[in-house]
């Protein structure tokens, strides 16, 4: 399914094929959605939306983060997208999802969802999620110490 990508700085659409396509040419290092016109990341996937002003827990995407590329070649690859609470706010959260890779043997990718509904992560794959959120600064260094630091105070 296509997606499209929309820039607030250059007001240019810029469309992808699908997830794996997002991931892989519409991207920078961050993660962040590229503008294809501008280059910019003044950007946000447009999904449909209801007419009238935002409601309160509306979220856009702003960019998406492959959660383990050695999943490309398996049926259910997982991958976060980074949201903003408004079209031009910072990264303040993410939503788990998965896409169908198609095969790299140039089939079509198949379609249904996963028994059991949303993605499965093993905790390899939740370690790499984490630290990979803290290297493009979704989580600073400091809070993620410091989260570390309180759990191990509240368990002992
Ligand atoms: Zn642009």
């Amino acid at each position: 399914m296509s997606q499209t990508i929309h820039c607030t700085s250059c007001n240019a659409d810029s469309v992808a094929r699908g997830v794996q396509d997002l991931i892989d040419r519409h991207t920078n290092e961050h993660g962040r959605f590229c503008c294809a016109r501008c280059g910019g990341t003044d950007t946000f996937l447009d999904v449909p939306r209801r007419a009238g002003a935002p409601r309160a827990g509306e979220t856009w995407p702003r960019g998406i983060v492959p959660i383990d590329t050695k999943t490309r070649d398996s049926a259910y690859a997982p991958f976060v997208f980074l949201l903003a609470d408004a079209p031009d706010g910072e990264i303040s959260g993410i939503a788990f999802k998965y896409y169908r890779p198609a095969p790299s043997n140039g089939g079509k990718a198949k379609r249904g969802n996963r028994a059991g509904g949303g993605p499965a992560l093993t905790q390899s794959q939740m370690l790499a999620l984490v630290a990979r959120l803290a290297k493009i600064g979704v989580v600073s260094r400091a809070d993620w110490r410091a989260f570390v630091h309180n759990n191990d105070a509240r368990a002992s």
